[in-house]
This record gives structure tokens, C-alpha cells and sequence, in this order.
């Protein structure tokens, strides 16, 4: 996940954890649903750990090496501050 995004104000994508509680009818139209379906993890029911959290420390190494500074679109998948997170957030 997010070494390299489609989103064009973006560099990368990182997620802590992916996906939510389906809490309204509305979710039916959410963008994260056919990507999580594609990962095999749909239907969903709360927040996901994700397992790997380097990138952003490889991405800032490397952005620094080059003198560039990239963007990283946090949580593109996720609610930082779902309470079922609370564990996983320190
Ligand atoms: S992120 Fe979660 S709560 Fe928000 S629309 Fe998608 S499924 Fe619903």
C-alpha cells in the first residue's frame, strides 16, 4: 500500500489501519469499499491493522537524499481517530 498513488496531489498513501463501520446508507457509495473488496477483505466491520509502517520513514530517507519533499496522504483508507484504533495509536 502507497508506494505509488493514482491520486495526483499526492506522493504516496499511507494507512495505519484501513476501513470503518459501514454507518449510514451512504456507505454503500464509499470509495474504500471496492478497493478493500479487491483485497479480499470485504465485507468489513471496523478497522484493520495494517502490518507494515515504514514507509514513511523510507519515503522521508529517500525525499531527503534527493532534496525534494513528497506528500503523503494519510488515512486515505482509514478514520485516524476511530475509537477501535485507540489501542494501535500510541
Ligand atoms: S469511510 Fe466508512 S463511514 Fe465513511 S462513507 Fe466509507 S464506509 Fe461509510
Amino acid at each position: 500500500m502507497g508506494v505509488k498513488t493514482g491520486i495526483g496531489w499526492c506522493d504516496h498513501t499511507f494507512n495505519f489501519w484501513i476501513a470503518c463501520n459501514k454507518v449510514s446508507t451512504e456507505c454503500k457509495h464509499c470509495y474504500i469499499s471496492p478497493i478493500i473488496k479487491r483485497m479480499g477483505k470485504e465485507p468489513f466491520d471496523g478497522p484493520m491493522q495494517t502490518k507494515d509502517w515504514t514507509g514513511p520513514s523510507r519515503w522521508d530517507r529517500k525525499a531527503g537524499e534527493a532534496g525534494v519533499r513528497r506528500k503523503v496522504f494519510t488515512c486515505s483508507m482509514s478514520d485516524f481517530f476511530h475509537e477501535d484504533a485507540d489501542p494501535w495509536r500510541g
